[in-house]
Order: C-alpha cells, then structure tokens, then sequence
C-alpha cells in the first residue's frame, strides 16, 4: 500500500501580525479549519496539524482545538510556542524551552502527547534535535533538504522587510544550518542528538522525513510551490514524486485555505497569496492536488502512522 500525509504547518494570523494583545478573532482557527477539515474527510485523508503553541494562549483557539483533537482522523503535532523565526540560531535551553512550552499546551488542550515536530522555517539544528530526543519524539519534519532554502530565506526575509517588520526580518536570515541542504539524505533517516545518522533501533534517535525533493538542486515539492510557478508544474514535479510509490507528505499551510476577508484590515500581512486569490478557488485547486495523489493509488495517513510504518520496516 502506497501511503501520504498532508503536513498542516499551522502558523495563525496572529502570528503573522507579530502577536497583538488586542487580537483574537484568529480566522485560521475560526473558518479555516472548517474548510480544510471538510476538505480533508470528503477524500477520507487523515490530517497533521502542527500547531504554534502560543496560539493556545486564546481561549477561543484552545476550545476549537481541543473539539478538534477528538477526531480519530487529526492528529497535533508541535510547531513550537512562539515561531520565533531565529528558531535555528537559539542556544539548547532556549530551544528546550521553546518545543517545551507548546509540547506542555498542547497537551492541556488536547489530552495527548505530541510525537511530531516542525520548526519554524525548516531550521534545523543540534539543539532542536537533541530537545526532541529528550522529550521523545517519534518524528520531525524540519529537513528541507534543497538549494532552495536559500532564495525561500530571502523571500520571506524581503517580504518582512517590505512590511517593515525590520527586527523581524533580520532574525529570519539568523540561522545555522545553511550547508544542511548538503548533507544527510532525501529519504527518511534517524539522527541522535549529536546529529549523527543512526539506525533505526537506536533508543535515543528521531525519524527525520524530510520534505519531498526530486533532487537538493529542484524545489520541494509542497503547495505553495503551485503559487510560485504555477499547479500545471506543481503537479508535473509531484507525478515524479508519486512514480517512486514511496509514503510521503504533503506540505500546506492556511494561506493555502484563507484569503483576503479573512485578514484583519488593521494589521500587515506579509504574505502577497493571501491577497490574490479567494479561499474557494485555492482549496479548488488543494482538491485537484488530493484527487491526483489518491488517483496513483495512495491512501491517506496521520504522519505518526506513517512515522511507526517507516520505524517497523
Ligand atoms: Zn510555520
């Protein structure tokens, strides 16, 4: 059986404002799970949210989570608790801490432990792995393994900078793990905390699945590729991907599911897709993506299913 995951990067407008106190009618918690959700069960795929901890600081988000989180077919998983977008530049308490305090919401609004991770930004480093160890994580799926982490870098970098959101953008280019691109391997791997690559019986090690590359000199392939250059390449690269009936995921974020009514008029998003389009149109185009993936014969998973898959092979 062939497997995939959507892989839910679950980053609020609340955090794309920069966290004002007076904000808390968050449309990603409020309609746009709804639309995703409906999307998701009407194909019958399960669905990984990775959540930025902080958001659960809102009443209003924490209780439509927590209603979430009782579906047998959602799985939360961490997106740590502030987004900080110098995630990969923090020193090992600061990262601890970070992965932590969601780790300890989350786990307040849902009743779970999370077993999965994202950083922010794909930013990786020896004290993001090693925390997660720690705190004994199945899987993580920061690895972009791809030259273009570079130009995405300078993009979100320029698009801070455009909404002058100075300090913020200066943060974002802070990072340690440039050559990471270069190193380990495209498919799913186990590294220890000190970042070694090991085997899979290892006790003290975490299942790597990087996001999907069709080499490290190509884009990934996730959804707001289809922005970028278009779905008719989008959909191209992601055949590739398919071909190779490997499990997989599927990156997305709400932008992908929100769009411009959704925004409050009173804050700058830095995010030019969520002007261009409307909501409906975008998940049209999600759906076309859905039905070419289930056409290949792939059946839908939570990630931590495909994560125990990839632990038992
Ligand atoms: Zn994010």
């Amino acid at each position: 059986m062939k497997n995939f995951a959507i892989n839910l990067n679950f980053d609020s407008l609340a955090e794309s404002y920069g966290w004002p106190s007076e904000f808390n009618e968050d449309s990603a918690y409020t309609k746009g799970l709804d639309r995703i959700i409906n999307l998701c069960e009407k194909y019958g795929i399960p669905l990984t949210i990775f959540v930025v901890g902080r958001d659960l600081e809102n009443k209003k988000n924490f209780n439509i989570l927590k209603k979430i989180s009782e579906r047998d077919n959602v799985e939360i998983a961490n997106h740590s608790y502030n987004h900080f977008h110098n995630f990969g530049a923090l020193n090992e308490r600061e990262t601890y801490d970070e992965i932590y305090k969601s780790h300890k919401i989350i786990h307040d609004c849902t009743g779970k432990e999370c077993k999965g991770f994202v950083s922010p930004a794909w930013a990786i480093s020896r004290n993001v792995i090693k925390s997660l160890i720690d705190l004994n994580y199945t899987y993580d799926t920061s690895f972009f393994r791809s030259i273009f982490l570079y130009p995405m870098v300078a993009k979100i970098f320029l698009s801070q900078l455009a909404a002058k959101k100075y300090s913020r953008a200066f943060k974002i280019i802070n990072r340690r793990d440039y050559f990471f691109p270069f190193k380990y391997k495209n498919e799913p791997f186990f590294l220890n905390s000190d970042m070694q690559m090991v085997n899979k019986d290892n006790k003290n090690s975490i299942l790597e699945i990087p996001v999907p590359v069709i080499s490290n000199f190509q884009t990934p392939i996730w959804n707001t590729v289809g922005f970028f250059f278009g779905f008719e390449y989008l959909k191209k690269k992601l055949k590739i991907i398919l071909n190779r009936e490997k499990p997989f995921y599927f990156l997305i974020h709400p932008a992908d599911f929100l769009d411009k009514d959704d925004t409050n008029p009173n804050y700058l998003v830095s995010l030019e897709r969520m002007n261009s389009e409307n909501f409906q149109s975008k998940l049209n185009k999600l759906e076309d993506i859905f039905k070419l993936i289930i056409s290949y014969g792939y059946k839908g998973k939570k990630l931590i299913d495909l994560a125990k898959d990839e632990k038992s092979k």
